[in-house]
Parts: structure tokens; sequence; C-alpha cells
């Protein structure tokens, strides 16, 4: 997987969140304040831009400058959240030109752990976590069992969707639906369900 690769999956995580927007905000209405989809709209958007005026020569390259862009236009709890993610990610991918299946699997493992760092949120929070941390072990699974990409990345998102539903249930522990305490029960986590269309978004062009 090479630049333009990662490129393409912004793009599509971009094109996502757009069609998406309203779906978003509307589950944030329920336990939040309503921005989610707006929040990451704004933020792509601004992804999409950033990669098309200063193209990126690496894959490291695209991710961070992902990060940065969204810990500058997303403000709240998921900017600095996805940011820390991307930039992450970025870093773990350091110069490289060409990313192997396993090298993403470590790299997106860095981006929980970075998240997790910052957010400290654990499995069952009902956060963005409960779709990511079972998308990076579906992701880590297939690299080691030399899985094709494409099926590592149906794993993955599939995963991480199934990971977004069960946050239903959950008693948010973390951010802004926490203050709601038992009334948070019975929603899906807004950003449980974007970091969903995040692997949707991979699954997607690594299909392609
Ligand atoms: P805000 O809550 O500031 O309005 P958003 O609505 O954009 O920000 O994002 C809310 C999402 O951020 C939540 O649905 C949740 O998934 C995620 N989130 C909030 N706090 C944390 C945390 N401490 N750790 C991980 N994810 C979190
Ligand atoms: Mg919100
Ligand atoms: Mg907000």
């Amino acid at each position: 997987m090479d630049t333009s690769f990662f490129t393409g999956w912004l793009d599509e995580i971009a094109r996502l969140v757009a069609e998406q927007r309203e779906h978003l905000t509307r589950l944030d209405a329920a336990i939040g304040d309503a921005d989610h989809g707006t929040n990451l709209d704004r933020g792509f958007a601004a992804v999409k831009a950033a990669l098309a005026e200063s193209p990126p020569s690496t894959p490291g390259g695209a991710l961070t400058l992902a990060g940065t862009t969204l810990i500058r236009k997303v403000g709240g709890a998921s900017g600095p959240l996805y940011g820390t993610a991307f930039r992450q990610m970025g870093r773990t991918l350091g110069d490289a030109e060409e990313i192997s299946l396993k090298d993403l699997a470590t790299a997106m493992g860095s981006a929980l752990a970075g998240v997790q760092r910052l957010g400290a949120a654990a499995e069952g929070d009902k956060t963005m976590v409960d779709a990511l941390a079972p998308a990076v072990q579906a992701l880590t699974r297939a690299a080691e069992e030399g899985a094709e990409p494409s099926e590592a990345f149906e794993a993955a998102a599939r995963a991480a969707r199934e990971g977004a539903k069960a946050t239903v249930p959950m008693q948010a522990r973390k951010g802004r639906a926490s203050y709601l305490g038992p009334r948070s029960v019975g929603h899906e986590d807004p950003g449980a369900a974007s970091t969903a269309l995040v692997l949707e978004a991979l699954h997607a062009v690594g299909a392609a």
C-alpha cells in the first residue's frame, strides 16, 4: 500500500462522513450535544483540502497531515482523539513508501494506544474505543494469519461495526454522554459509529 492508497482512504472517509453527517449528529443529539457529524465533516473536508494543497510523499506523511488537520479543525472530544489516532499512525509508519498489512496493523495498534492514553477509556466505556479495539484485533489477527488485505479490511470493518452496535446497551463512562448516567443506555455511541465508518472506508478502498 502506497501513498495514493492512504490518500484514497482519507478521501473515502471524508465522503462517508459527509454522507452520514446527519446520522452521526442524530446519534450525538440523543446522548451528547448534537455536533459529532458536523464536527467530523468539517474536519475531514479540511483534511481533503490539506492533502490537495500539500500532497504528501509518504503514507506516514498523509496520515500525519490528516491528524494535525483534525486537531486544528475539530473541537470537542473527538478532534484531539481522532487527531492523535492519525498522527500516531503516521509516526509509526515513518518514512516508509510501501506499507504492508502487518505495518498497518501495528500502526492502528499505536493509534488505539494513543486514543487510550489521551482519553483513558477502556472497552465497555461506550466510546470510539469500543469500535477501534476490536478492529485492531481483527486486523492484527488477519495480518498474522497471512490474509489478503481485502479480507483483513473486511474483517476489521465488520468488527468495528459490531463493536459500535454493542455500545447500544452500555452506560457511558467517558465523555459528555457519561453525564447522562443510566440515560445513556439504549443509544449507539456516535464516536464508535464514526470509527466504524473509518474502517468501512478502508474496506472500500482495499477491495477496489
Ligand atoms: P463532544 O462530545 O466534545 O461534542 P464529539 O461529539 O465530536 O465531541 O465526539 C463525541 C465522541 O467522542 C463520543 O461519542 C465518544 O466516542 C468520543 N469520546 C468522548 N470522550 C472520549 C474518551 N475519553 N475516550 C475515547 N473517546 C471519547
Ligand atoms: Mg458532540
Ligand atoms: Mg461538542
